[in-house]
């Protein structure tokens, strides 16, 4: 398809998106950005024959191999779009909110190419993302060939009772969520006690990372049989409660299981923290 429809939808004295070009070494990227346009949906774009080719997915994308989505498919979208996070401006294509969902790479299971598997209107591939993994499949309609269905195949990374578009709402670049972006004024950065005292001794305080949007603690589930998984980690289960703290300037957030506020249940605990 190339890029003329994507440069002939868009002005670049306006908008914020990459005008890009066609590259020329293959790659195999893929992203999905949530795009809160006129209507919230999830841009699903895979790297081939040096573009991005795209797929507009309402509902998102589900772990549940039951769950079929419809993915519209869209002009193709240069490679340096994958970097895109921001806010295309009111009266241009697409106005709205732009995050960057999930990236990664991809590995076709069959065919063995993307280009054949996009003449055959057929892809079986492996997303390695940091939100989506394991093997998914997309497939051109019969009876319109802009509807494509994209789904989970069934293997150890597929969940039917995870609505991850919920669980994991959030910029994996950011950590922003769609529509915090583009907001001009950022939190403000205290210097802490402790900060101050490392900067006396010459050593740098930690990074800061955007706050999560985590509302659930991780709970043990049981299983059948012991396991072994590099992408894990293990710890004893001990018992007692788990609770997430969250300490955001002087706004503190506490929760446990089924996302109650701990906070006026433990004053003292909440105190030590502030
Ligand atoms: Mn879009």
């Amino acid at each position: 398809m190339g890029l003329e429809e994507y440069k002939r939808k868009r002005r670049f004295d306006e908008t914020p998106e990459p005008a890009g070009d066609v590259k020329k070494s293959p790659g195999n990227s893929f992203v999905i950005q949530k795009h809160h346009a006129t209507r919230l949906h999830y841009d699903f774009r895979l790297e081939m024959e040096g573009v991005l080719r795209s797929w507009a997915v309402p509902k998102g994308p589900s772990l549940n191999p039951g769950e079929k989505r419809l993915a519209m498919l869209t002009e193709d979208h240069p490679i340096d779009y994958g970097d895109f996070e921001g806010v295309i401006p009111k009266g241009n294509y697409g106005a709205g909110n732009v995050i960057i969902w999930d990236n990664g790479s991809y590995d076709m299971v069959d065919p063995d190419t993307p280009e054949k598997g996009w003449k055959k209107g057929k892809l079986h591939f492996v997303l390695h993302g940091k939100k989506l993994r394991g093997e998914w499949v997309l497939v051109r309609g019969s009876r319109d060939p802009k509807q494509w269905i994209f789904f989970k195949v069934r293997d150890g990374h597929a969940a039917s009772d995870v609505d991850i578009t919920v669980e994991r709402p959030e910029s994996i670049v950011s950590g922003q969520l769609v529509d915090e972006i583009g907001e001009t004024t950022p939190s403000k950065q205290w210097v802490t006690p402790i900060e101050r005292e490392l900067e006396q001794y010459g050593m740098k305080a930690p990074g800061r990372v955007p706050m999560p949007h985590i509302t659930q603690p991780m709970l043990a589930t049981l299983a059948e049989k012991a396991f072994d998984n590099n992408d894990w980690l293990f710890e004893l289960k001990l018992d007692g409660m788990r609770c997430l703290i969250v300490k955001n300037g002087s706004k503190l957030d506490m929760w446990t299981r089924n996302g109650k506020d701990l906070t006026y249940r433990f004053p003292t605990l909440a105190a030590a923290f502030e």
